[in-house]
C-alpha cells in the first residue's frame, strides 16, 4: 500500500473539513462565553427485572464516572489523573505489576495540608497589616494556598455523552442532506455538584435527564469559573424539541450512540491515560521534593526552613516612606543560620502559580466568540 493510501483521509464535506482543521472535532464538550447550546441527552434502553420478575424498561445514560486527582505541574500546567486506589493491573505479558492498588496522590494529601498550614502560619507571622486589611489579606492568601496544594483528595466527576446540535447564525438548526438537524457527539465532564444543579433545574421543570433536550446558556464573561457557576440549564418544551419536530432524528442519533465507544477518551481527557504506580510516585516525589528535604532537615535542626514558596518581595508589608531597597524577610538576629531548603540564588525560586480552578477542569475549553442566539 502506498503512503498516500495509508495516510490520507478523503474529504466528504467542506464544513466537516473546516471544522476538523479548526480543531473543533474534539469529543470534549466545552463551555463557551455568551453562548447558548442546544443539547440532547441520549440514552439506551435497558431491561431490568422488577420485584415480581416482570421486565421493566429503563433509560440508561451513556456515562462514566471517575475520581480525579488534580494538581498544578512543575510546568505550571493543569494536570489530572484518575485515582489509582485499588487499581491493580499487570503488564500485558503478565510479568510486571503496573499498579499495585496504592495511590501516591491519596498518600500525599496530608503532606499537602501540612504545607498549607506551614505557609499560613508563616504568612500570619509575617503580615504587618492590621484590622480589616489583615483579615482580608489573610483570607485571600490562604484560599490561594489551599488552591495550590500539591495533592488533593480525588473529586468525583461524571463523563456524559451528549448530542450538541449545530445551530446556524439565524438560530435555526443546520440541516444535513437528509433534512435532519446536524449534530456532534460530545462528552461533558461534570462535577457532582454541577450534576446536582442540572438535575435540580430539570426536575423543577418536571423532566428527566435521559432523553431531555436542554438549553445551556453561558454568561458573557472571560472568567471560566463564572461561565460555569452562572450558567443556566433549561429543558426545551416537548413540542419545540428537535427530536419531536424531526421524525427520524432519534433513530439516527440512536445509531450513532450505539456505535460510540469510550476507547480513546484519554485523548480528550488525559486523566484517563492513567499512570503506573511508579510513574505516580515519581510525580509526587518530584512535587514534594523540597518538602521532603525540609522534613529531614528540621528533624535535625529545628530552625530549618521550607523555602519553596519564599520570594524576596514581601507583598503584605506596608511600604515605608523613602524605602528604596526591596525589603527582605527579616532574619532573627543571632539565630544560627538555618540550612536553606530549596532555591537560594533565585534561580530555583518559583512564584506561586495562579490557583487552579474547577471551571478549567470541568470544561477546559477556550472561550469563544458569542454564538448566535437560538430561537427554539
Ligand atoms: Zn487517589
Amino acid at each position: 500500500m502506498s503512503f498516500l493510501a495509508a495516510a490520507s483521509k478523503r474529504v466528504d464535506d467542506v464544513r466537516g473539513f473546516l471544522r476538523d482543521a479548526a480543531g473543533g472535532n474534539s469529543i470534549k464538550y466545552t463551555a463557551e462565553k455568551g453562548a447558548r447550546h442546544l443539547i440532547y441527552i441520549p440514552y439506551k434502553e435497558k431491561v431490568v427485572m422488577g420485584e415480581n420478575g416482570e421486565a421493566i424498561k429503563q433509560r440508561a445514560l451513556e456515562a462514566l464516572t471517575g475520581k480525579v486527582h488534580e494538581w498544578t505541574g512543575v510546568d505550571g500546567k493543569y494536570k489530572a489523573v484518575i485515582c489509582m486506589k485499588d487499581v491493580v493491573r499487570k503488564s500485558e505479558d503478565g510479568t510486571s505489576l503496573l499498579n499495585d492498588g496504592t495511590c501516591p496522590f491519596c498518600d500525599r494529601v496530608s503532606d499537602a495540608w501540612d504545607i498549607y498550614r506551614y505557609r499560613k502560619e508563616l504568612e500570619e507571622e509575617k503580615c504587618k497589616l492590621t484590622g480589616d486589611e489583615r483579615k482580608k489579606h489573610l483570607e485571600k492568601v490562604t484560599s490561594t494556598f489551599a488552591d495550590e496544594r500539591k495533592a488533593k483528595d480525588a473529586r468525583t466527576y461524571m463523563y456524559l455523552l451528549v448530542v450538541k446540535f449545530r445551530i446556524s447564525e439565524n438560530g435555526s438548526p443546520v440541516l444535513g442532506s437528509d433534512n435532519l438537524p446536524e449534530y456532534d457527539l460530545k462528552v461533558m465532564k461534570l462535577s457532582s455538584s454541577r450534576v446536582e444543579k442540572i438535575q435540580q433545574q430539570i426536575a423543577n421543570a418536571g423532566a428527566d435527564l435521559p432523553g431531555s433536550e436542554l438549553i445551556f446558556e453561558y454568561p458573557s464573561t472571560d472568567d471560566k469559573r463564572l461561565q460555569i457557576s452562572q450558567s443556566t440549564t433549561s429543558p426545551v418544551f416537548p413540542d419545540r424539541q428537535l427530536l419531536v419536530r424531526y421524525p427520524g432524528l432519534k433513530d439516527k442519533i440512536d445509531k450513532d450512540v450505539a456505535k460510540f465507544d469510550w476507547e480513546g477518551i484519554d485523548k480528550s481527557f488525559s486523566e484517563w491515560s492513567g499512570m503506573t504506580t511508579d510513574a505516580a510516585l515519581a510525580t509526587t516525589n518530584g512535587l514534594f521534593e523540597k518538602w521532603d528535604e525540609y522534613k529531614k532537615a528540621v528533624a535535625i535542626n529545628p530552625s530549618a526552613q521550607y523555602m519553596e514558596y519564599i520570594t524576596d518581595t514581601p507583598v503584605s508589608q506596608p511600604a515605608l516612606a523613602g524605602a528604596t531597597a526591596p525589603m527582605q524577610t527579616p532574619n532573627i538576629a543571632g539565630a544560627i543560620p538555618a540550612p536553606v531548603i530549596g532555591g537560594m540564588g533565585g534561580e530555583d525560586i518559583k512564584m506561586p502559580q495562579p490557583p487552579t480552578f474547577d471551571a478549567n477542569a470541568v470544561f477546559g475549553g477556550q472561550a469563544g466568540v458569542g454564538a448566535p442566539k437560538i430561537t427554539i
